[in-house]
């Protein structure tokens, strides 16, 4: 039994926070974790900077909301959960993924919760387990499932590599460069036969 799970940003809609620096004009806000491996890192330098503008969890809905799925990004996931269970692991938030699971017909997603004070203000983060994505794959196989998994990022390479089979999706050249050994794809219908390849 097959269970496929799938990176959310920079694979299936855009990365959010990129999103967010432009529409804020904050270059800083621009790192994402394809630049910077240590997550926790990466967030608490994502709410100082915030904090430092002044900015919560409205202003960042407020973007997410005009944000869209990749192009075929939806038809990609449609029929490959026709075809096996899907689960979506993302390091990213409850708050700001719910506006686009539902644009994407609501697939399972599996992310962590931000800590909102009554103003608005994102005072903290709540991760869902250490190295969440690899956890979650290694519970599924305990529980009878082999896995296959796409990411874009570092935090993927986890989930990849301990899967059955495990890809490459609109990664960076760098992350490419330290991983010939993954294969890596650019476009839905490469990943889509991928991952039929790796069933069959
Ligand atoms: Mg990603």
């Amino acid at each position: 039994m097959y269970l496929t799970c799938l990176d959310m940003e920079g694979v299936l809609v855009p990365e959010i926070w990129i999103a967010f620096a432009e529409a804020s004009g904050i270059p800083e806000l621009k790192r994402t974790t394809r630049d910077e491996p240590d997550y926790n890192k990466l967030m608490n330098y994502r709410l100082g900077i915030l904090k430092e503008h002044g900015l919560g969890l409205k202003e960042i809905q407020a973007t997410i909301a005009k944000i869209d799925p990749l192009p075929g990004a939806k038809a990609f996931l449609d029929e490959l959960r026709s075809i096996t269970q899907v689960i979506i692991l993302s390091d990213t938030f409850e708050q700001f993924a719910k506006p686009l699971m539902e644009k994407l017909g609501w697939p399972t997603i599996f992310c962590n919760t931000l800590e909102v004070a009554p103003g608005g203000e994102i005072t903290g983060f709540q991760m869902r387990c250490p190295q969440s994505k690899l956890t979650t794959v290694k519970a599924l196989q305990s529980i009878g499932y082999q896995t296959i998994a796409a990411g874009d990022s570092y935090n993927d390479l986890g989930m990849i590599q301990a899967s059955k089979a495990g890809f490459l999706f609109k990664s960076t050249d760098q992350i490419k460069a330290d991983h010939p050994e993954l294969a890596a794809y650019e476009d839905f219908d490469q990943l889509l036969a991928a991952i039929k390849g790796a069933m069959a």
